[in-house]
């Protein structure tokens, strides 16, 4: 029994003001794609927290008041009919862990159907319309062995990343607010349950893709294909091949989402194939983290003995993923080996589009043939070091081009345990940077404009969550506000901008959320 009467009544004007009617363009596609499921309210929700930047791209004003915060509660935990009245649950299938893992789907989150567009595209990647999902609103044909629900702490991790990740200038799905309520559930511990409202221009994954494939659906297979080339990348439509040309689209646009993941130490934690957004955004924020001390070998995920999804190996995992992506299109494709060639140009389109990466948080306004031995020399001295990956960069910026200067004292700490490894790196920077144009103040100017002073660590993300199952949410608030402006250090409390300390327990986070 809920314990509570909810006011929809008076709540759907209020939050609703200038509410559209929501396209259900991905119902369309028919009865094999996906399946009406009702969603299950939250008993007494109230809203942790919301997103005024995400409220922004589809025309809400965010709440002020208790009273408009209680609306929010309520339409976003699910109890308001004229927004979560059309809820669907898609199909898809992947690979996880390297193996076929069979038919998946929405087995907790629930599309609600597409909101117009109100950033005139300039947050959507040009689309015009945003699909909008309930995460954690109850059991669905695709549920399996779960439950359907999604717990407080993992919402309030998938909350401030997505939002996070957007201020970083890293395509990711969005998040419009977060909703806790008193419902119980069990995990490795009890905890209480919550919903994120998530906005994507689209939440079609290579899963889908491999699903229909797999399955023996080509006429589905085709019709996917056809709605996501007309939606999302309609030049494709043109080519000899539109599969191949689509295929080919993803291969670059992953490329350049995994030199973003890499250039701000990002982990994904758990890089399925069904955990992969066919428009390269970031989606499914689980056993995420950012690096603290360089290691190319870590990985958050307890559940990844092996490492598969470790710091290091996101780029071949995403290479790994395009080729299963490429096989579940073999039957729309002519020839096998045209898949292979569009999915082995991830490889030099990424190794582009990282060393640009590199160049710029080096504060390099252009590449040279030997930039990257020094890009992996620095590499791998802070491997040795465990440098801090977000401090390292950020304090680079201030490293003065002089072969006479000292290395300052915060930045020369980072290598502590191979200080000589690094001096004779720095020699070779500084000569590297005599063939720059900018002088030292623009170059730091570029490079904290690159480098973040803050990312969403974990052990910050940690002191939120303690706060808010205490019912305390002032934190996950705080925090979101500071993620907003990850590259403005003077604008942010010093002890966002510090790495954890030695006392601070490293991230050991499972796919249970
Ligand atoms: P993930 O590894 O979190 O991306 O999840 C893999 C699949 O399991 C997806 O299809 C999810 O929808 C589903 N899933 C994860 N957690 C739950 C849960 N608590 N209840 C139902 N389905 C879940
Ligand atoms: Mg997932």
């Amino acid at each position: 029994m809920l314990s509570f009467s909810p006011d929809v009544s008076n709540a759907l004007p209020r939050v609703a003001a200038g509410w559209p009617a929501l396209e259900q363009s991905y119902a369309e596609l028919g009865a094999a794609f996906s399946v009406p499921v009702a969603v299950n309210a939250l008993p007494d929700p109230v809203l942790v927290a919301s997103s005024a930047e995400a409220a922004a791209l589809v025309g809400l004003t965010p709440p002020r008041t208790a009273a408009e915060e209680h609306d929010w509660a309520l339409a976003f935990g699910g109890h308001v009919g004229a927004i979560s009245g059309h809820s669907r649950a898609t199909v898809y299938a992947g690979h996880q862990f390297g193996n076929w893992a069979g038919q998946l789907g929405d087995g907790r989150a629930l599309l609600l159907g597409d909101w117009p567009d109100r950033s005139g595209g300039a947050h959507s990647g040009g689309y015009a319309s945003w699909e909008i999902q309930f995460k954690g609103s109850g059991l669905t044909p695709f549920s399996r062995m779960g439950d359907g629900w999604a717990v407080l702490r993992s919402s309030i991790r998938e909350f401030l990343c997505s939002e996070a990740m957007a201020a970083l200038g890293v395509p990711t799905t969005r998040a419009l607010c977060l909703v806790g309520s008193s419902r119980p559930v069990r995990r490795e511990r009890m905890e209480t349950a919550a919903m994120v409202t998530r906005l994507s221009p689209s939440f079609v994954r290579f899963g889908h893709f491999e699903h229909f494939s797999y399955s023996g659906q080509t006429a589905q297979l085709r019709q996917l294909v056809d709605w996501v080339i007309t939606r999302y990348c309609p030049q494709c439509a043109a080519a000899p091949q539109p599969a191949l040309a689509l295929l080919e689209w993803v291969v670059a646009r992953t490329a350049h989402l995994i030199a973003q993941w890499q250039a701000v130490g990002f982990i994904h934690g758990v890089m399925n194939t069904d955990n992969m957004s066919i428009l390269g955004w970031t989606i499914d924020y689980g056993p995420f983290a950012f690096l603290d001390g360089y290691d190319p070998l870590h990985t958050p995920n307890t559940t990844d003995r092996g490492g598969r999804y470790a710091y290091g190996r996101q780029p071949a995992i995403a290479h790994w993923n395009l080729l299963a992506l490429g096989q579940s299109l073999l039957p729309l494709i002519d020839k096998p080996e045209h898949a292979l060639e569009a999915v082995d140009a991830f490889r030099p389109r990424y190794v582009q589009a990282m060393q640009q990466r590199l160049a710029a948080k080096l504060g390099l306004e252009r590449l040279l043939p030997d930039d990257g031995d020094l890009f992996q020399d620095l590499l791998d001295v802070m491997a040795a070091n465990r440098s801090d990956w977000t401090l390292t960069f950020r304090l680079l910026a201030d490293l003065p081009a002089d072969p006479q200067a000292q290395i300052p004292g915060p930045l020369a700490a980072q290598f502590a345990r191979n200080p000589l490894g690094f001096s004779q790196w720095v020699a070779r920077y500084r000569a590297r940077l005599q063939a720059e144009s900018r002088d030292a103040a623009a170059r730091a100017r570029a490079m904290h404009a690159v480098n973040p002073a803050m990312v969403l660590r974990h052990h910050l993300a940690q002191a939120a969550i303690v706060q808010a199952e205490g019912g305390d949410f002032s934190e996950v608030r705080r925090l979101l506000e500071a993620l907003r402006h990850p590259f403005d250090a003077q604008a942010l409390p010093a002890h966002y901008t510090a790495p954890p300390t030695d006392e601070t327990p490293p991230a050991r986070l499972s796919c249970s959320s």
